[in-house]
């Protein structure tokens, strides 16, 4: 385990199993139409990119980044979109992907966006939920893991840009943020 860690609360393993198992699920309710994955940056990047190999249906991957002003631990709300599609979605099933679901501010705005531009169906997949968090209702479909009210980094999530490319999900010792 990295030193940085306190205690690990999703294992490689158990995030293997658990993709896999999300894979399916949205294989079977595709059942072989076309989907389009929107990864939010840079967060769900790993996520997406073991998730899209787990699904069966045809997959086609697009990226947005997005900001949110405020401090990195804390989500503002006010969102910015950073980069932008590069695909047009109207008529398509899009299924956003997402890493973590916090207070759900920064989701909120990024379907209502994605909304106006018509697309076919649209759903989200969030490998993380912190439960009981959420401070505006969001139709979450897919969620891989419920997860206590604790800032945890690994699998594609950050501190301060660092801890990105652990296999496992943790919550980091205090003293790496005082330090
Ligand atoms: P929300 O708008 O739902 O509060 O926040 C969503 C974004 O905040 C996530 O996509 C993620 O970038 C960041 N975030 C929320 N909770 C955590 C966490 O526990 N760890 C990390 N690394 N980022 C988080």
């Amino acid at each position: 385990m990295h030193a940085d860690i306190d205690h690990i609360v999703l294992t490689e393993e158990q995030i293997t199993a658990r993709v896999a198992e999300l894979g399916a699920e949205i294989s079977r309710d595709y059942n072989q139409e076309p989907v389009l994955l929107i990864a939010v940056l840079r967060g769900a990047a790993l996520f997406v990119a073991d998730l899209a190999r787990a699904i069966e249906s045809p997959v086609e991957i697009d990226f947005m980044a997005v900001s949110s002003y405020g401090s990195s631990t804390q989500s503002s709300g006010v969102v910015r979109i950073i980069k932008d599609l590069e695909e047009l979605i109207e008529g398509r099933h899009v299924l956003v992907v997402e890493d973590i679901l916090d207070t759900g501010l920064t989701l909120k705005y990024l379907l209502k966006n994605l909304a106006s531009r018509k697309p076919a169906s649209l759903e989200v997949v969030s490998l993380l939920n912190k439960k009981g968090k959420q401070r505006v209702p969001i139709s979450c479909k897919y969620v891989g893991f419920d997860i206590p009210d604790e800032f945890v980094v690994g699998y594609g999530l950050d501190y301060a840009e660092r801890y990105r490319n652990l296999p496992y999900i943790g919550v980091l010792r205090p003293e790496v943020y005082s330090g």
